[in-house]
């Protein structure tokens, strides 16, 4: 009965130590917000933190800035403040540029570490960006891609193998890798590892020093709530910071680009990984939300977002709702989403966004809800898993409107 799954959920909620965060965050009234895996939510404390970097620091500061109000310092500080959540040390982390970018300077980095070998491998269906950025040094004539699938990845290893890129949690099905097991075979054929940590950094702990990682980057305007386009993160293990030679040589990443010399002298560790000069109303956005995920805690956001999906899955069988499940049933197993298949997936998220609920459709048949757990409710999943079996129930789904593919999505 659904009513005794609203009640169930509001005990949960009740009873739920995080609960008091979703205060923290500015929501729209009467919209359930399933898609903080793409973009996440706004921070109560941005727009305050912004209008102050605007007009005090760059309306008053003016250039002075760059020193008095630590510009000059921003994405070393917002990546310490990232690398705790990652399982690094702070010196080991920095935001720069997007993820695609960061992805070119360290597999260009990976294949210069290993001169003979020329092999990126990565899984097929892996984020487009990752696969694309391999294919761009390909048409340069620098590396070679070889893909295969999740389970026949160890056995491709092998000595042309300069670096395995895989992302972490799979953004279309949420399935998690072994960081672990991966990183340890890849060392074994004597490949370095590259993880995109997009789906994983700010939902959920993961240990890269633990683990024994090379490189890893990450997303800044998902989990970590930095807003949209916000710069990403890059990994560097300090065993590899004084060996690291990236292409991309801006200024920025010089040992000292005040001395306006000729050459180009690499900073010390990950500093080298800047390009040109930082986005600084862009990274405090961003330190915005990982202050606010590093408040709350990783540990404690993904037993939540486990919770979650868990109890949605039980509102989804107590509302006879039989869609098969596309991401693993060991919550374990999975990052911060739920994927379904559907043949009219898309009109399936039309439908739920009609009533409010904010989901994500993924080519050609996957239904995807992400569970940000830092601002979502038990009773926001009693009510989807409502929503969801009532436009199942009725074919409220099957209509030209919502049926009809939008060009753009
Ligand atoms: C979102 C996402 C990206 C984003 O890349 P950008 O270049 O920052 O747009 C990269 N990789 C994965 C796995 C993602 O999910």
């Amino acid at each position: 009965m659904a009513d005794a799954m609203i009640a169930k959920a509001r005990g949960l909620d009740a009873a739920d130590e995080l609960a008091p965060y979703r205060e923290r965050f500015d929501l729209p009234e009467g919209v359930i917000y399933l898609n903080g895996n793409s973009l996440g939510a706004l921070p109560m404390a941005t727009p305050a933190r912004l209008e102050k970097v605007m007009r005090g620091e760059w309306g008053d500061g003016l250039i002075r800035s760059w020193n008095d109000a630590d510009w000059i310092t921003l994405p070393q500080r917002v990546g310490g403040k990232i690398a705790p959540l990652i399982g690094a040390q702070r010196q080991e982390v920095i935001v720069a540029d997007s993820v695609s970018v960061n992805l070119f300077k360290l597999i260009s980095a990976a294949l210069k570490m290993r001169p003979g070998r020329k092999v990126i491998l990565s899984e097929p269906g892996n984020f487009p960006t990752d696969l694309y950025m391999i294919q761009g040094l390909e048409g340069q004539g620098l590396a070679t891609q070889r893909l295969a699938e999740r389970d026949a990845i160890i056995d491709a290893l092998d000595e042309d193998v300069a670096l395995l890129l895989l992302t972490h949690v799979h953004y279309k099905s949420g399935a998690m890798f072994d960081m672990a097991a991966l990183t340890k075979a890849a060392h074994e054929t004597g490949a370095l590892i590259l993880w995109d940590l997009s789906h994983t950094g700010g939902a959920l702990p993961v240990d890269l020093n633990g683990c024994g990682a090379d490189f890893a980057v990450g997303c800044g305007y998902k989990y970590l709530n930095g807003g949209p386009g916000a710069p990403a993160y890059a990994f560097v293990a300090e065993r590899h910071h004084d060996a690291l030679k990236q292409p991309l040589t801006g200024w920025m990443g010089h040992a000292a680009p005040f001395d306006f010399t000729d050459d180009y002298a690499p900073a010390p560790g990950v500093d080298r990984l800047l390009c040109g000069t930082p986005s600084i109303l862009a990274t405090a956005a961003l330190e915005v939300g990982v202050d606010l995920t590093a408040e709350i805690g990783v540990e404690r956001l993904w037993a939540k977002s486990r919770a979650l999906s868990e109890f949605f899955r039980e509102c989804l069988a107590d509302a006879d709702v039989d869609l098969p499940l596309v991401s693993p049933e060991d919550p374990m197993q999975r990052g911060s989403q739920l994927s379904f298949r559907h043949d009219y997936a898309y009109a399936l998220c039309q439908a739920l966004i009609a009533r409010g609920v904010i989901g994500d459709f993924r080519a050609p048949e996957i239904l995807r809800l992400g569970f940000a757990p830092a601002y979502l409710r038990f009773e926001d999943m009693a009510r989807t898993a409502e929503e969801l079996a009532d436009i199942l129930a009725t074919g409220a789904w099957d209509t030209p409107q919502f049926k009809q593919r939008a060009a753009v999505t």
